[in-house]
């Protein structure tokens, strides 16, 4: 058995504790859920549209390091809303929300950042304005839980599904 001298021994713990660093700092580098840059669709509702405040809402966004890599002014159909709302069909608020949806233009949009359905869903506040925490959009500019001012993705799935409803690939410039 080999016989290591003191300064050996040292030596040698030092690279082993200089791997575990170097290691463990790639691993946190590429981790992908602390990392990931994600899309998310957002959409500015008509209450917010009428009230001339979307610049005002983009702002939110913005401040928070998401960046806006499409967006275009549109007014859906009683159709589309159905369909893009489908899975609250059987709720007894469908009718208000596809009502309330194409009473005026909405601005449809993709957002992209680090884990940018959590966090625009953060930015958003909660879905009824009375419930949402201070700073959000829905607690600064929502009027009711109907008219809440902003629509966004609630998983990843969701977004993709949500984009893809709303652009084309060649539509979202990152
Ligand atoms: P979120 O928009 O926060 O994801 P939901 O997916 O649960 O909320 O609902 C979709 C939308 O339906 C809400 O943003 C809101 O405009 C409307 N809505 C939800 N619950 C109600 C309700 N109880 N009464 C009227 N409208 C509602
Ligand atoms: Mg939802």
């Amino acid at each position: 058995m080999a016989v290591y001298s003191k300064i050996e021994v040292y030596a040698r713990i030092n690279f082993l504790i200089f791997i575990f660093l170097q290691y463990s700092r790639l691993t946190i580098e590429i981790n992908p859920s602390t990392m990931a840059v994600t899309r998310t669709l957002s959409i500015i509702k008509p209450d917010a549209t009428k009230r001339n405040i979307t610049g005002k809402i983009n702002s939110y966004f913005e401040a928070q390091n998401l960046r806006i890599i499409a967006q275009k002014r549109m007014k859906l159909t009683q159709e589309q809303a159905g369909k893009f709302y489908e899975v609250h069909k059987s709720r007894p608020f469908f009718g208000e929300l596809v009502e309330t949806m194409t009473s005026g233009p909405v601005i449809v949009q993709v957002l992209e950042g680090e884990n940018a359905v959590t966090k625009n869903r953060e930015i958003m506040g909660a879905t009824n304005p009375k419930d949402a925490a201070n700073g959000t959009i829905r607690k600064d500019f929502a009027l009711s839980i109907g008219e809440n001012s902003v629509h966004g993705s609630d998983s990843e799935e969701n977004a993709q599904k949500e984009i893809a409803f709303f652009f084309a690939e060649s539509e979202i410039v990152g």
